[in-house]
């Protein structure tokens, strides 16, 4: 008896031990413009001289009509909401992220700003497949229609961006130090049905032809 209960015992450790490896499976979180131009990267020099401001995130449009932008992968909306400030916003919380740059797995926060449009709403759960609205020129300081995107390892506090200086109605104002470049986490669907594609605009406003573009998958 005593040595059926040791290998019951074994049994179940090695239930406890491979379960969580199966509940926390890292997803890849993909471009939110299916076809994309970035055209101002992660803490361009070019972009802080002439705005003034340092620049966390991208800007992307689209190389065709479509302005639908879509959700990286699997998670939660966290928040949504006309901002004074940011325009048009949306949150989502993506969980077990795959971080391609250090090979780390983390929950992570997006901000999409700018949006004309809003397509979800709050505590909806959505996939790559779900449309979270259009971009556009909501804001303050859009100057053209665009997606303003940013990506936080910060989930708890995930309304706070370093992008403002003072506090707006949605978008508080936070430090910079859990914020990632898109370039570290993205990567472009370049498989049907997605199809992605992703270029610079080289007119100075990204890094360099490599070091803005994500990985392809
Ligand atoms: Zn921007």
């Amino acid at each position: 008896m005593k040595k059926f209960l040791s290998l019951f015992t074994v049994l179940v450790f090695s239930l406890v031990l491979v379960a969580p490896s199966f509940a926390s499976a890292a997803q890849k979180l993909i471009q939110p413009i299916n076809n994309a131009y970035i055209t101002a990267g992660y803490l361009n020099a070019n972009y802080q001289k002439k705005f003034g401001f340092k620049h966390y995130g991208w800007d992307l449009t689209s190389s065709n009509s479509s302005r639908a932008v879509w959700a990286s992968g699997s998670g939660k909306v966290l928040a949504t909401g006309y901002d004074n400030v940011l325009g048009n916003t949306v949150i989502v919380k993506y969980p077990a992220a795959y971080i391609h740059s250090t090979g780390a797995t983390k929950d992570l926060v997006f901000r999409y700003n700018h949006l004309a449009s809003i397509a979800v709403s709050k505590g909806q759960s959505v996939t790559k497949d779900t449309r979270l609205g259009n971009y556009g020129n909501t804001g303050l300081y859009s100057t053209g229609p665009h997606l303003h995107l940013e990506i936080d390892t910060d989930t708890t506090y995930y309304q706070y961006s370093p992008t403002l200086g003072s506090s707006s109605n949605i978008i508080k104002a936070g430090t910079a130090s859990t914020v990632l470049s898109p370039k570290n986490v993205l990567y472009t669907k370049v498989s049907a049905p997605d199809n992605q594609s992703i270029y610079i605009i080289g007119d100075g406003y990204q890094s360099s032809s490599e070091d803005d573009l994500p990985f392809k998958n």
